[in-house]
């Protein structure tokens, strides 16, 4: 079932949001060459704790319980990398995505960072990426269905040479991080059958993964990391995102004037 929320709710989830994007900036300030997966995820977690709220990725239950605050997934990794040793290189690019909860209510974002120089080619996949999500973002207030909002995002992406990653999809937001429904990046007539009609008072965390190559996954042997099968970088972007009835808002965004 598919809740609506009040704009009092919404004002709390904004709480929830604005800490988020406080652990995301300190997140991509420590990206630099020689830091570990491991040291980003401490950048998380202390943020979430000076603001007493709580990190939601930490123990999803999975074959093993997904052991941090956040998910760190370098080049080829498309999503739920799992942060540890590994040092960052220059000429890499990082996806770290997290999400807590303050109060009640849970926000999601994720952003794609480069380390260091990377090459124009895949700097381009991370431009195309993040104007996908702004491109979502800019229509999701004007179109009626979610499924338009898909195909002109995975129009926009493939008319780059770039493929949609399908086996993952936006979702939900609220009491819970992940909700029904599920918000899809692509259309198939599946899809299309089970169409949700965008209205006011809907959360939605739009995340738009793009692969360079292409659009198969794998998961890898630690039961988390999915990567792009062809080896091939990968790029995630993620808002949550508050339908209004003064348009959409970005629950995950920087503060605002007056804030
Ligand atoms: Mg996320
Ligand atoms: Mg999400």
């Amino acid at each position: 079932m598919i809740q609506l929320r009040s704009d009092r709710e919404i004002k709390l989830m904004r709480r929830a949001g604005l800490v988020v994007w406080k652990a995301l900036q300190a997140a991509g300030e420590s990206v630099r060459p020689g830091v570990t997966t491991a040291e980003i995820d401490a950048v998380v977690e202390r943020v979430f704790q000076e603001h007493n709220a709580e990190p939601l990725f930490k123990g999803v239950p999975g074959t093993v319980p997904f052991p941090a605050a956040t998910c760190v997934s370098v080049n080829e990794a498309v999503v739920h990398g799992i942060p540890g040793r590994r040092k960052l290189r220059e000429g890499d690019i990082v996806s770290i995505d997290t999400g807590c909860r303050l109060d009640g209510w849970c926000g999601d974002s994720a952003w794609t960072y480069p380390v260091g120089r990377i090459s124009p080619q895949v700097q381009r996949l991370l431009d195309v990426t993040l104007q996908s999500l702004e491109l979502a973002i800019e229509i999701v207030g004007k179109r009626q269905r979610w499924s338009q909002v898909a195909e002109e995002i995975s129009a926009y992406i493939r008319s780059h040479g770039y493929s949609v990653v399908e086996t993952m999809s936006g979702h939900g937001v609220g009491r819970e991080l992940h909700e029904e429904p599920q918000y899809p990046n692509y259309v198939n007539t599946k899809i299309k059958e089970a169409d949700v009609t965008l209205r006011t008072g809907l959360v939605i965390a739009i995340e738009p993964m793009v692969n360079l190559g292409k659009k198969d996954t794998r998961v890898l042997p630690d039961h988390w990391t999915i990567v792009a099968s062809d080896g091939k970088p990968s790029a995630h972007f993620e808002h949550t995102i508050a339908l209004t009835k003064d348009g959409p808002i970005r629950l995950t965004a920087e503060p605002q004037p007056g804030e």
